[in-house]
């Protein structure tokens, strides 16, 4: 097992990660934290809950305090672009967190709030920049933020900012940027579109995938109730007033169906609040705040606005509505059994939702089990067929297959005398400890993870890999980086 004093982190974040109560690095984390450390660019398919805010910041506070800046109003450095405001605080608070022993300057943007103190603080200088792609641009706009002295650029949760609309605003941010920067993307999924956008922009990423569904559905215990659309409600109703239930996230599909059933929640006596896009950032953090002091004991998301809530004790989640995207049915049940917590996941599932609930099972590579005792149990449509996960069958799941791929393999000694990009940038590369070899001629830039030039390993046995790591992305042709 990696320990932090196992990766090359100094001691003022050692210290701060400490304080802070870790001790061990989380997969992403162990994976990606030497890579970035050697200067390489990362593409990781991890979700909020997996500690990828670390993964990456930790890096880039590092980068940042031992490049001093020059004398003067601090330009710039590193970018991180995420695409809602809870996540954009959350960042902005890890940072606080991490750096607390390094004296760097960092300031969060985000839309709906006032723009006066983000103005003031982009004015007086800065380290590294937090920022949703809207404000963003729109101060860039007016002239208040210069990206030309951007070494570190982190796109954060890239599925979802594809989902929002933000593609354009992304790419017109990145068109701002110096060429010669390292790059990260992190993402939940890493389907196609989103393998687009990040070879637009990344070079030569090391590939790690923390795969969610093994990750977070494990600690869950995880139910479906069968149930007419009509019962739904007060069956939820039925469900809450139970005295074993702490806290809930209640997940509904609209905004305005988390509104309506957050009123009716209150109407029968249970304090709910919503939250979803449509709200200010005020109300956010306040319907936020009171569920994570407990005055509320239920909250009623939809999707988007979940991606940024990290509440510990969240006893327990309601599908009241399955997602049609088999991934947002792991992040919204991945909001319990947090912090190595148990917790539970209960699906409602109506005859129209049965579909979705397959590409769930299919998603997690696993049936869910039906609970039907409860009085509203319906048998109104046929249960869905019997599904083969992902995961199982052909040797069940696969493990890590660090890099070893068809044309990987060799070398993978504790080298660094590769050449990361940013080692090339200040140093010209070279100079490391160790050999690290490789067996293509691609010099490899990160410490061997067993075999630094491997292309893109395939889990063993046919599973669902629970993390793996790659050389190069085999459709990674596209940088639009020259000379590199
Ligand atoms: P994230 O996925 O970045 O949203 O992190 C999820 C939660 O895990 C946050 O509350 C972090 O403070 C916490 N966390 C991150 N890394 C570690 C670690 N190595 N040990 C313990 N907790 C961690």
């Amino acid at each position: 097992m990696t320990r932090f004093t196992d990766l090359d982190l100094i001691e003022p974040i050692q210290r701060a990660l400490k304080e802070q109560g870790y001790t061990e690095p989380t997969q992403i984390q162990a994976l990606s934290i030497p890579a970035l450390l050697d200067g390489r660019d990362v593409m990781g398919c991890a979700q909020t809950g997996t500690g990828k805010t670390a993964a990456f910041l930790l890096p880039v506070l590092q980068y940042l305090f031992e490049e001093r800046p020059p004398r003067g109003k601090r330009p710039i450095r590193a970018l991180v672009l995420t695409p809602t405001r809870e996540l954009a605080a959350q960042i902005g608070a890890c940072a606080t967190a991490y750096g607390r022993h390094l004296n760097l300057k960092h300031a969060v943007i985000f839309g709906g709030t006032g723009e006066g103190k983000q103005i003031s603080a982009l004015r007086s200088g800065l380290d590294l920049l937090v920022a949703t792609p809207g404000r963003l641009l729109d101060l860039m706009g007016r002239g208040f933020v210069d990206l030309k002295h951007v070494e570190f650029f982190v796109l954060d949760e890239a599925d979802r900012m594809l989902d929002m609309g933000f593609i354009h605003d992304v790419r017109r941010v990145v068109e701002r940027l110096p060429e010669d920067r390292q790059n990260l993307l992190f993402s939940a999924t890493l389907e196609s579109k989103v393998r687009q956008l990040a070879s637009s922009f990344l070079y030569k990423p090391l590939s790690v995938d923390v795969t969610p569904a093994v990750t977070s559905v494990e600690a869950i215990e995880q139910t479906v109730m069968m149930v007419e659309k009509s019962d739904k409600r007060t069956l939820l109703v039925q469900l809450l007033r139970k005295e074993e239930i702490g806290s809930a996230i209640v997940f509904t599909r609209t905004k305005h169906g988390a509104n309506r059933l957050a009123k009716q929640l209150t109407n029968s006596g249970i304090e709910a609040g919503a939250i979803h896009g449509n709200k200010s950032q005020g109300a956010r953090t306040r319907t936020l705040n009171s569920f994570r002091q407990g005055e509320l004991r239920v909250l009623v998301a939809t999707d988007l606005a979940s991606r940024g809530i990290d509440v510990e004790d969240v006893t327990h989640v309601f599908n009241y509505e399955l997602p049609n995207e088999p991934a947002s049915y792991v992040h919204r049940i991945g909001r319990t059994g947090r912090a190595g917590r148990s917790g539970r996941a209960i699906s409602f599932c109506d005859a129209e939702e049965r579909g979705y609930l397959r590409d769930i099972e299919r998603e997690i590579g696993q049936r869910v089990p039906v609970d039907s005792e409860h009085e509203f149990h319906s048998t109104a449509a046929p249960a869905a067929p019997p599904v083969r996960g992902r995961g199982q069958g052909g040797g069940g799941r696969g493990r890590s297959s660090q890099g070893g791929g068809r044309r990987g393999g060799g070398g993978g000694g504790r080298g660094r005398g590769g050449e990361g990009n940013r080692d090339r940038r200040r140093a010209g590369g070279g100079g490391g400890r160790g050999g690290g070899g490789g067996s293509r001629n691609e010099k490899p830039a990160a410490r061997g993870q067993g075999g630094g030039g491997g292309q893109g390993g395939r889990s063993q046995g046919g599973g669902r890999s629970k993390s793996k790591t790659s050389g190069a992305t085999p459709s990674f042709g596209g940088s639009r980086r020259s000379g590199r």
